[in-house]
């Protein structure tokens, strides 16, 4: 099995190289991923310079190939199945990201951009991030070792077509994990967004920031698993058409 694994928080990423350690045991891992944090870029695609690649030729053992790009988790996963890897990969995985990718977020989320990008391309993809924000490497082998049976699972039973797997972990250890939860993604908004300051010069600037709140936390949503200590593996996808209003606004007669 070849397996391109990415993620938004650059290729010194700690999750990143765990990741991609544990999952050599099930093929062949390539890693191509930022060469600097790139968290929040969403699908952000680098148009207007060139692209430069770096390789790491002893990145982590049992890595077959390792290499940063100076471009988004977007590009990294597009440059590698349409230009670098000799064949195409069989998955993709991105991450692991500290901190959640719930909800709202995915459409934010440089972490789920890569995934996005792969099952674009027709690879089936997983996005995995974890609740908590520091993490040590103990908790992010369960986590890696977790998503290695999801693959073969998957493998097993088949992939879904264009549909990603966003997979969060909760923020307690893996022994205190109540379950897997399927689950749709929430609604997360974020509350005091911007923090309005002023630079030395007087000048009035702005610094995003902002407190998520999660309006929807029903038990069937990623939020509700999270936070009630479930792992949450929610299907996205990216068909963007509202069929029902596809019909409605059909029937206004619209005309030129
Ligand atoms: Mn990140």
């Amino acid at each position: 099995m070849r397996i391109l694994i990415t993620n938004d928080d650059g290729i010194h990423s700690h999750g990143l190289r765990v990741l991609a350690q544990r999952l050599g045991k099930l093929g062949a891992v390539s890693v191509i991923a930022p060469d600097r944090e790139r968290s929040g870029t969403g699908h952000a695609i680098t148009v207007h310079h060139p692209l430069r690649v770096t390789r790491y030729p002893t990145f982590a053992e049992g890595v077959r190939e390792a290499m940063s790009v100076d471009g988004t988790p977007s590009d990294c996963v597009k440059l590698g199945i349409e230009a670098i890897l000799s064949q195409r990969p069989d998955i993709v995985v991105s991450g692991i990201n500290p901190g959640p990718n719930l909800g709202t977020d995915v459409i934010y989320s440089g972490t789920v951009a890569g995934a996005v990008e792969a099952i674009l391309s027709d690879v089936p993809a997983i996005a995995v991030s974890t609740v908590a924000t520091s993490v040590t490497t103990t908790d992010l082998e369960f986590m890696s070792d977790w998503i290695a049976d999801l693959i073969q699972m998957g493998r097993r039973s088949g992939f879904p077509d264009e549909t990603l797997l966003n997979v969060n972990f909760p923020a307690c250890s893996p022994d205190q994990i109540k379950g897997v939860k399927i689950t749709r993604p929430g609604v997360r908004r974020y509350r005091n967004v911007f923090d309005k300051r002023i630079d030395p010069r007087g000048r009035v600037y702005y610094w995003m920031a902002g407190d998520p709140v999660d309006l929807d936390q029903a038990s069937d949503t990623d939020a509700g698993a999270v936070f009630s200590d479930y792992l949450s593996v929610s299907p996205v996808k990216f068909n963007l058409t509202d069929t029902q209003t596809l019909d409605t606004v059909s029937r206004w007669g619209l005309s030129v």
